[in-house]
């Protein structure tokens, strides 16, 4: 059964948070500081009450099951409703679904014990405080099998020593999830380990926060981290030893498929902006959306937007049906790709089709097009989703066993007159 149309009852959900969004949210992206500052005051005395409203109408903390206080409505609704809240920075907090949050909180909820999930996951839940999630290394970041900070074992106590790079929000995270090597001699596969770190653990230092593009000093947020002699207890360890990666794989495919919906609104952003533009701007001989060449590329996003949106609403649709993020790898993986392109490629029409206007600071698509380039980056680059793909995509395929291709049109040919002899023959008798 195939359908494309949304549930009546979640479409009104949907239209309130599409009226919510712009009249109530949007305008905060203007006015308001870091997200991730818990400790903003006036932040937090708007924030309350839309908070409110949204759990009002069950919308809160969709990607999350209801024994966690979300909603359980899986991802291909969390999509349609991400479709909405990226359009503004300030949404998914409002919405309780902010990364990398609400990818921490996923693994906390299903590794974490109940001890580690009453300290850590309630207050992320409630949106009470931010949290971090530390695995990139400065000469590592694609390939996490180089990682080399290191956890040993030192009685009751965990002793972590190494360098992480870009763990974005750690200026106000209330706790660090790492991901170091503790055991060096077997398949990194199997010898790394996951701790929760509480912010303010001596030897835990930020060295310096490094901003995307030309983000200035108070924007910057990712954080080069140097851990010296950093005590936890062994009841800080997620999960069981060497199941790091296996952590780690479960939280970056959630936050990998929630960027990509989060990129279909910052795409149809873009495209609503040019269409726009198109029909207000004149030029001597009519309107630009006159000109053949905008028509081109106004007709050229939106094919590429729907078409990324399909794939990724599909990965979505599997992701429920498997309720496993690992047997879709290959899907996310090409969600993952696709990502970057389209994000960029049609933000660079819309920028192009504003003229100068579109190039400056007033418009937003600069900015956009640096976080097309993150896309292209975070939560692993592209190279590496392309090999994820095209390994998947091989995996179950068996050589030919011909000297020609399986599509050999003179052996499928032969193949068909034999097959079919006995018809062939009686119609070339009756000639
Ligand atoms: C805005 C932003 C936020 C981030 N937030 C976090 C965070 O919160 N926590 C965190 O841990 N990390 C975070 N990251 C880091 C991110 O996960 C890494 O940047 C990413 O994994 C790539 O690592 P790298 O930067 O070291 O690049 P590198 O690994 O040095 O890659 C550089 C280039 O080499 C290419 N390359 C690498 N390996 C191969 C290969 N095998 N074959 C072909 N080409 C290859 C890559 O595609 C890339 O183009 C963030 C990054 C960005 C941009």
């Amino acid at each position: 059964m195939w359908s494309f149309e949304t549930d009546p009852e979640f479409q009104a959900k949907l239209d309130w948070a599409d009226a919510f969004v712009r009249e109530e949210v949007e305008p905060l992206d203007l006015v308001l500081g870091d997200p991730y500052d818990k400790s903003d005051e006036v932040a937090n005395r708007i924030l309350g009450p839309l908070q409110e409203q949204v759990r009002a109408q069950h919308l809160w903390a969709c990607h999350l099951r209801p024994e966690l206080g979300g909603e359980g409505y899986g991802q291909l609704q969390l999509a349609l409703l991400n479709e909405i809240l990226g359009r503004s920075r300030w949404a998914p907090t409002v919405f309780g679904t902010q990364a990398p949050d609400s990818g921490n909180a996923e693994i906390l909820a299903k590794y974490g014990t109940p001890e580690q999930k009453a300290t850590y996951l309630q207050p992320l839940l409630d949106s009470k405080i931010s949290s971090c999630y530390s695995m990139t290394e400065p000469h590592a970041g694609a390939d996490p099998t180089l990682f080399t900070t290191r956890a040993v074992r030192d009685g009751d106590e965990w002793v972590i020593n190494g360098e992480k790079w870009f763990s974005s929000n750690a200026r106000h995270s209330a706790f660090f999830l790492v991901m170091v090597v503790t055991d060096p001699e077997v398949d990194p596969h199997r010898g790394m380990s996951m701790f929760i770190v509480p912010a303010g653990t001596p030897g835990l230092e930020i060295v310096r926060d490094a901003g995307v593009g030309t983000e200035g000093p108070e924007e910057s947020s990712h954080a080069y981290l140097r851990y010296t002699d950093v005590r936890v207890p062994a009841d800080h360890l997620l999960g069981q030893p060497g199941e790091g990666f296996a952590i780690a794989q479960t939280r970056l495919g959630g936050g990998r498929i929630h960027h990509g919906m989060r990129t279909v609104a910052q795409v149809r952003k873009a495209l609503d902006l040019m269409l726009e533009r198109a029909v207000s701007r004149r030029l001597r001989n009519g309107r630009l959306a006159d000109s053949q060449l905008t028509q081109d590329a106004i007709a050229r996003s939106w094919i590429e937007l729907e078409q990324f949106r399909l794939l990724l609403l599909r990965t979505a649709w599997l992701i429920d049906k498997h309720q496993d993020y690992r047997a879709v790898r290959g899907d996310i993986a090409a969600v993952k790709v696709a990502m970057p392109d389209v994000y960029h490629s049609v933000v660079a029409r819309a920028m192009h089709l504003h003229g100068a206007l579109g190039m400056s600071n007033e418009l937003p698509f600069a900015k956009m097009l640096v976080d097309a380039q993150v896309m292209g980056m975070v939560d692993g680059p592209t190279e590496v989703h392309v090999f994820t793909l095209a390994k998947s995509l091989l995996r179950d395929v068996e050589p030919g066993d011909e000297l020609w291709s399986s599509g050999h049109l003179p052996t499928l040919r032969a193949k068909a007159r034999a097959k079919f002899a006995d018809v062939l023959e009686h119609e070339v008798a009756q000639l």
